[in-house]
């Protein structure tokens, strides 16, 4: 089984930070990371500001040299034409974006993206040669009726529905009762169903695939649970939210090993 996954810390910083502040962050986030000697070959650390905050960010990326990853938090399944307000994958891919989020359980919920659209976001993300970071996640009343693993086994198979075997792509297990509660999944319960999207993917798309994916588990992370998580086999890393807006905080995140 190939278990050599580089560890991934995702920040997504939601609709937090303008443009200015996320220089200033970006800046001290980089200062703190060198202070801290942090081996990046070892662990790779990825933030995920607003649309409006990629050029900025992107600039200070580029001129500092910073290894800091770029990542958006949402794009259009189109490519372009009438679709007022999206962004899409290429103009992403400009700014040297790698990284996009699909299917938050926030865009599921809040902007009515049910399984079709992830899909299509995902084919989309592909197309354009973004890496998606997939996110799935059952509710407190779908663990309740259908167990821990179904509902996000099923979640990431429809959003696969249109990727071919071997595209790359990043997975993230959000049990939507976790996120911004303040109370994290265990790290066993992480575990259980990280190992059970591994499978999933294995189903999908073959071992070799299964075997690179990262899979990150997400709600609730911070600088206190994260070693607990990253000790588990199937779990490869975090996407966080709130702890990712203080510096410091997702510095600790960053550097857990
Ligand atoms: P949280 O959010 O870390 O604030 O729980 C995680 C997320 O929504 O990605």
């Amino acid at each position: 089984m190939v278990t050599a996954r580089t560890p991934l810390i995702a920040g997504n910083w939601k609709m937090n930070l303008d443009h200015l502040q996320s220089i200033a962050f970006v800046q001290k986030l980089a200062w703190s990371l060198k202070d801290a000697k942090h081996d990046y070959s070892a662990v790779e650390a990825v933030v995920f500001p607003p649309f409006t905050d990629l050029r900025s960010v992107q600039t200070l990326l580029d001129a500092d040299k910073l290894q800091l990853g770029l990542g958006a938090q949402d794009l259009s399944a189109h490519d372009s034409g009438a679709y007022t307000g999206e962004i899409s994958g290429a103009f992403l891919a400009k700014l040297d974006v790698t990284y996009v989020i699909v299917g938050h359980s926030e865009r599921r919920t809040l902007h009515a993206e049910d399984d079709e659209v992830v899909a299509a976001k995902v084919a989309a993300a592909h197309r354009s040669g973004l890496v998606p970071v997939v996110c799935v996640g059952e509710t407190a009343a779908d663990l309740e009726e259908h167990g821990p693993s179904a509902v996000p086994v099923a979640q990431l198979k429809a959003a696969l529905a249109q990727t071919p075997a071997g595209a790359d792509i990043v997975v993230a297990y959000e049990p939507v009762w976790a996120i911004g509660s303040g109370t994290a999944a265990t790290a066993e319960q992480a575990e259980q169903v990280c190992a059970a999207l591994r499978d999933a993917l294995r189903e999908v798309h073959g071992a070799e695939s299964a075997g690179a994916t990262r899979i990150l588990y997400g709600g609730s992370v911070k600088a206190s649970n994260i070693a607990a998580f990253m000790r588990e086999p199937n779990v490869d890393g975090a996407l966080v939210g709130g702890a990712s807006l203080d510096v410091d905080g997702f510095a600790s995140i960053v550097r857990f090993p």
